[in-house]
C-alpha cells in the first residue's frame, strides 16, 4: 500500500527527536488513531508498533489515514514549517537592530516557543537568539565597510554597548570591529586603572598625551573598550616609569570628581573624524558648572543643523571629563545621555553646579 522507505529505524529516530528538518521528506501514520503527521509534530508520542511511514500525503490517506490537525502535513507546500523559519529569518535579517524575543517570534509563527526554538535550530542550524546575534554583527561588518564611525555602526547595528559587541565579534567577525579600520596602528598605549568616587576610572596615554579615560565596572572591561578603540594599537601596563605621572594625573581627576580642581591642565592625544574634533574642542571651552543643549552646540560650531550629529560625537566621545560631554544636555532641561550613565552625569553636573558657587 505504501511506497517502501528505506531504514524505518532512521524514520523512527527523526519522529522521535521531532526533528523539523526531515518535514516533507515523510509522514508516519499512527494505525491506532487514525491520523498522520510531519515528523516534527508535538502531538503525544505514539508507540513504535502503531506507527507506519509514508513517502507522501497521497500514501498516507491510501492507507485509510486523516491528516493531523496540529501539524497539518498537508499544508501546501510539502513543508510550511520550513518555510515559516526560513520567513522569520529573513525577518531577522531586515531588521537586526531589533531584538525579538523566543515568545515574540513564536507568536509571529503561530507555534509555541518551544517547537520554534527546535524547529528553527533544526531548519536553520543555530537558535533564534544565536541567528539574531549573528545578524547583527553580519550588519556591524558592512557598516564598518561603509567607514561609519566605529561607535556608530555599534549603535546601528542594535549593540548596547562597545564591550558586548567586542565579546561577540571576538569569534565572529574574527577580528575585533576596529582592526577594521586603522584602529591605532602604530601606537604604543599604556593603561592603568584607579579608583574615583565615581567607580574605577581607566586611562589610556600614548607618548603624546591621554587617548582614552573611562569608567567602568572591571578592569577587564575598561580594557575590552581600550582593545576595541584602539585593536591595531600595542597595549601595554603603565610601565614603572610612568607610574608617578599617572598618579598626579590620577589625583588631579580625584580632585576634579570632588569638585576642589575645576580646571583640569593634562596632556591629551585626541582621534577623531574633522567634525568631532570640532565638537570636542568646543566643548572643552564651555565653562565649568554651565550647560549646553545639543542644539546650542550645532549653532555655535556654525551647524545649525546638525544637533544629532553633535549628540553622536558626544556620545562618541572616549576621553571622559577631560573633553567635557556630560556638559550638554537636552534643550528641555532634561539631561540627555551619557555613555557612562545617567547616574554619573547627574553627579558630575550636581557637583560641578555646587562647587562653581562656592
Ligand atoms: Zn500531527
Amino acid at each position: 500500500m505504501s511506497t517502501p522507505i528505506l531504514n524505518e529505524e532512521d524514520l523512527w529516530n527523526a519522529v522521535q527527536s521531532r526533528d523539523a528538518s526531515r518535514d516533507g521528506e515523510f509522514f508516519y501514520g499512527v494505525m491506532t488513531t487514525g491520523v498522520y503527521c510531519r515528523p516534527s509534530c508535538n502531538s503525544r508520542r505514539a508507540l513504535r508498533k502503531n506507527v507506519r511511514f509514508f513517502a507522501s500525503t497521497e500514501d498516507a490517506e491510501r492507507a485509510g489515514l486523516r491528516p493531523c490537525k496540529r501539524c497539518r502535513p498537508t499544508g501546501a507546500p510539502a513543508n510550511v514549517l520550513n518555510q515559516v523559519v526560513h520567513q522569520l529569518a529573513r525577518q531577522i535579517d531586515a531588521e537586526p537592530e531589533r531584538k525579538l524575543s523566543l515568545e515574540q517570534l513564536a507568536k509571529r509563527a503561530g507555534y509555541s516557543p518551544f517547537h520554534l526554538q527546535r524547529s528553527f535550530k533544526a531548519i536553520i542550524g543555530s537558535s533564534p537568539k544565536e541567528y539574531q546575534t549573528a545578524a547583527r554583527v553580519r550588519t556591524l561588518k558592512k557598516e564598518l565597510r561603509n567607514e561609519a564611525p566605529v561607535a556608530d555602526a555599534i549603535y546601528q547595528a542594535g549593540f548596547g554597548s562597545g564591550s558586548r559587541v567586542y565579546e561577540k565579534a571576538d569569534g565572529q567577525l574574527g577580528m575585533t570591529p576596529s582592526e577594521y579600520r586603522s584602529g591605532g596602528k602604530g601606537l604604543t598605549i599604556s593603561y592603568a586603572s584607579g579608583q574615583t568616587p565615581l567607580g574605577l576610572l581607566m586611562i589610556g596615554a600614548t607618548d603624546r598625551g591621554i587617548c582614552f579615560l573611562q569608567f567602568g565596572d572591571t578592569a577587564e572591561g575598561l580594557l575590552s573598550e581600550l582593545k576595541l578603540q584602539f585593536s591595531a594599537a600595542t597595549l601595554q601596563p603603565m610601565p614603572d616609569s610612568s607610574r608617578s605621572e599617572f598618579e598626579s594625573w590620577m589625583a588631579a581627576l580625584n580632585r576634579h570628581l570632588r569638585g576642589l580642581e575645576p580646571r583640569l591642565d593634562l596632556p591629551l592625544d585626541v582621534r577623531g573624524t574633522a567634525f568631532q574634533l570640532i565638537v570636542w574642542r568646543y566643548l572643552q571651552k564651555v565653562p565649568y558648572g554651565e550647560v549646553r543643549s545639543y542644539a546650542e552646540v550645532a549653532e555655535a560650531i556654525g551647524k545649525p543643523s546638525a544637533a544629532r550629529a553633535v549628540a553622536r560625537a558626544c556620545a562618541t566621545n572616549s576621553i571622559a571629563l577631560l573633553i567635557p560631554c556630560h556638559r550638554v544636555v537636552r534643550g528641555t532641561g532634561e539631561l540627555g545621555g551619557y555613555r557612562w550613565g545617567m547616574q554619573r552625569k547627574r553627579v558630575l553636573l550636581d557637583t560641578e553646579r555646587a562647587a562653581s558657587k562656592r
